[in-house]
Order: structure tokens, then C-alpha cells, then sequence
């Protein structure tokens, strides 16, 4: 790999961020998930010919639960949006969304009301890729831009203090995550949810209810009993 030769004294020097983020980018499992036409794009860059195993992505999980990048290829219809909702909440954190296509990123050619005019409608993108259908090389290269944007996200108190920023901009919004069916069962998950959803971090909710401790949104949205 030619390690040494970078490396020729075998100490490697790094934060603790960079590294984490390095781990992140370089092993981004997509969701089995295609829409329309754009999905045999995909799945071409997966094969073979343009073989997303260098980037350690040729598992395409069949359980979002293990997944950690949404490929929106295609055109969301009414009817699917709300089923890919919920994929985009059984995916752990941190997880990517990279909307495939003009049909995905803003309804394309099909503007009628059978079709959500954009993605980022339904779930917050973190990639847009333009063309109808985009080729292979298109999608490796908004993979590739993805990576980056991975490698520069701050984490713990710089990330927290970016989205307090983000927050006071007013471009960052709560993304509303739906109230569980688990939760609406229970009388004092369900009081615990309104509270959140008053206050704008039902987001953050959800990582609690999982068991998860990431922080989505800034300290003044934290709950005050932890
Ligand atoms: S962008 Fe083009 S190829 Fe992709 S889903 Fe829409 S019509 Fe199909």
C-alpha cells in the first residue's frame, strides 16, 4: 500500500476527530433502497465495472438498522414518502442521506401532485446530485464529495457549538421525527414526547429513546434533567 514510504518512521501523528471521521467515511454502508430508473444506475456503480468496494461500500445492507448512507435514487411518490421516512429513522446515527437525480432532488420533470417535489421534504439531504439519470461516474464523484464533507464535520463540543450557530442562523430546523407507535401506547413516553415536540428536538428524542447519546441539537434544546 505503500505505507511505509509514508510512513517511513511508522509513527503517525492525528485527532482523535479526524480519525473518527476517517473511520466514518471510509466504511459507509448504503441502504438497499432504489425508487426508479436511477436505481439500475446504482446498482451499475456497485458492479463490477465501477466497483464501490474501493470505497468499502459494496455492502448494500438489507436492514437499515445497519446501514448508515440513504441513496435516494429516484422519484419519491406520496405513497413511498412515508415509508422512507420510517427507513431513514431505523437508520442509526450518524447516518448520510445523498438525494440521486433531478427526480429525487426536486420531483424532476414530474410535476404533478403524485410526486414529492424534492427529498429534502421527507428527510434532510446532505448530498444533491443533478442529471436524469445521473451515470456511475457522477454518483462515485458525489460519494467521493460526501467523504469530504464527512472528514471536516466537527464532533462532540465543536459540533454541538456549530449546530448552537446553526440554530441561531435559523438553518438549522427540527427535522420532526413522527411519534413512534411505541410511544403512543405508553401514557408517560407519550407526555415525554410532547414535551420534546413543544420544544423542537423530537430528533433528539428519538437518539434518546434508542438508547443513543448523540447530541442533535444545542444546549439549550438538551433536557435539563440529565
Ligand atoms: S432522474 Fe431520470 S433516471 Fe432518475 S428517476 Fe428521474 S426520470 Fe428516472
Amino acid at each position: 500500500m505503500g505505507l511505509e514510504e509514508k510512513l517511513p518512521s511508522g509513527v503517525l501523528l492525528t485527532t482523535v476527530e479526524k480519525l473518527v471521521n476517517w473511520t466514518r467515511k471510509s466504511s459507509l454502508w448504503p441502504a438497499t433502497f432504489g425508487l426508479a430508473c436511477c436505481a439500475i444506475e446504482m446498482m451499475a456503480t456497485g458492479a463490477g465495472r465501477y466497483d464501490l468496494a474501493r470505497f468499502g461500500m459494496e455492502v448494500f445492507r438489507a436492514s437499515p438498522r445497519q446501514a448508515d448512507l440513504m441513496i435516494v435514487a429516484g422519484r419519491v411518490s406520496q405513497k413511498m414518502a412515508p415509508v422512507l421516512r420510517q427507513i431513514y429513522d431505523q437508520m442509526p446515527e450518524p447516518r448520510w442521506v445523498l438525494s440521486m437525480g433531478v427526480c429525487a432532488s426536486s420531483g424532476g420533470m414530474f410535476n404533478n401532485y403524485a410526486i414529492v417535489q424534492g427529498v429534502d421534504h421527507i428527510v434532510p439531504v446532505d448530498m444533491y446530485l443533478p442529471g436524469c439519470p445521473p451515470r456511475p461516474e457522477m454518483l462515485v464523484d458525489a460519494i467521493l464529495k460526501l467523504h469530504h464533507k464527512i472528514m471536516n464535520e466537527p464532533l462532540g463540543p465543536k459540533r454541538v457549538r456549530q449546530l448552537a450557530q446553526a440554530q441561531a442562523d435559523g438553518a438549522a430546523t427540527d427535522l420532526h421525527v413522527e411519534m413512534p407507535s411505541s410511544v403512543r401506547v405508553d401514557k408517560a413516553a407519550r407526555a415525554a414526547y410532547e414535551r420534546a415536540a413543544a420544544e423542537r428536538r423530537t430528533g433528539q428524542f428519538a437518539i434518546e429513546q434508542r438508547g443513543g447519546n448523540a447530541v442533535l441539537l444545542p444546549e439549550p434544546y438538551v433536557r435539563s434533567d440529565r
